[in-house]
């Protein structure tokens, strides 16, 4: 197959470009390099089944001959970026989404959106399925992200239903792995990188909020299964293993051997307090369940973030 990853550059899009190319497909690789790094893909630099196109997606795209497989994972995706990058993030899932579909139908591929656990808002169900429609602020911090997720939810349902797109939504629920980036601002990277230089440790607000992490390889192993599904509706995939963020905290203080202190700070605006997904439907449409336990996948984590200092 011959298949487009946006966001190929960035954390979850180049552990798909590796997947992909290991299953021997061509795979063109479009980033802008705003949250992406090349870094990430050089190891197929010089690969002839690999391209690199440094892109802005919300922008009109051209990809000279077939597409089979289309994936969308361009966007900024930290909470950290929500302020930053607020115009942006709402433009690539507005017009990026748009414009990545319209390739979509021209090419008559398939086509998958990155969705996100943030479609849920500060949730009123717990845990998530995929039937909740979610309680979500569209004009505080975090609209700019979860308002654009949503808006190219609906877009792509339109194709699917209007252009007959054959098209997939994932929610992705928190995911961690290496090349996350050092300062990406969310909890796992903030934490392992201070723990590993023996600073505070910054937990916001009193701790007890939750989130469930994944592994990067068990979602790039759903959205796998998904792709080769007929499932057009969201589909969860995450780890339903519930952490409050104070627990988290100790837990990778205590992996990296460390001997940081806890400090709390404030709140940021609209943090949900709550999150677990409910991955009923992954495991009977998909037969999808995750196989890294949060001890495993942190642990690798970890070691990825020192091999990265080394
Ligand atoms: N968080 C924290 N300390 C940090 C970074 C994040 O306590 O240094 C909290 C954040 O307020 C949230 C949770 O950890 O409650 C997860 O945040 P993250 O940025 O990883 O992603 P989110 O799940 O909020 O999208």
């Amino acid at each position: 197959m011959r298949i487009l990853v946006t966001g190929g550059a960035g954390f979850i899009g180049s552990h798909l470009t590796d997947r992909f190319l290991d299953e021997g497909h061509d795979v063109i690789c479009m980033d802008n390099l705003l949250t992406g790094r090349t870094d990430n893909v050089s190891a197929h630099f010089g690969n002839p089944k690999f391209r690199f196109i440094n892109y802005d997606v919300t922008e009109y795209i051209h990809v000279e001959g077939p597409l089979d497989y289309i994936l969308h994972f361009a966007s900024p995706a930290s909470p950290a970026d929500f302020e930053r990058l607020g115009i942006r993030i709402l433009k690539v899932g507005a017009l990026g989404t748009h414009k990545t579909l319209g390739l979509a139908r021209a090419k008559g591929a398939k086509f998958l959106l990155a969705s996100t656990s943030e479609t849920y808002g500060d949730p009123l169900v717990h845990p998530q399925s995929e039937d909740y429609w979610g309680n979500v602020n569209p004009i505080g911090i975090r609209g700019v992200y979860d308002e654009a997720k949503r808006f190219a939810e609906s877009m792509t349902m339109a194709y699917n239903r209007l252009h007959d797109i054959d098209t997939r939504i994932v929610r992705i629920f928190n995911t961690y792995g290496p090349r996350m980036r050092r300062d990406d601002g969310r909890a796992i990277p903030n934490f392992i990188t201070q723990a590993m230089a023996g600073r505070d440790v910054t937990v916001y607000g009193d701790g007890s909020q939750t989130r469930s992490i994944g592994f990067v390889s068990d979602l790039v192993e759903g959205i796998r299964l998904l792709m080769d599904s007929t499932v057009n509706t969201p589909v969860n995939i995450g780890n339903p293993t519930e952490f409050s963020m104070t627990k988290l905290a100790e837990t990778i203080i205590d992996y990296t051997g460390s001997n940081s202190k806890i400090v709390y700070q404030d709140l940021p605006e609209d943090d949900p307090k709550i999150r677990l997904p409910d991955i009923t439907k992954a495991k009977r449409e998909l037969g999808w369940v995750p196989t890294i336990a949060p001890a495993d996948g942190l642990r690798r984590t970890i070691e990825w973030f020192k091999s990265e200092i080394a």
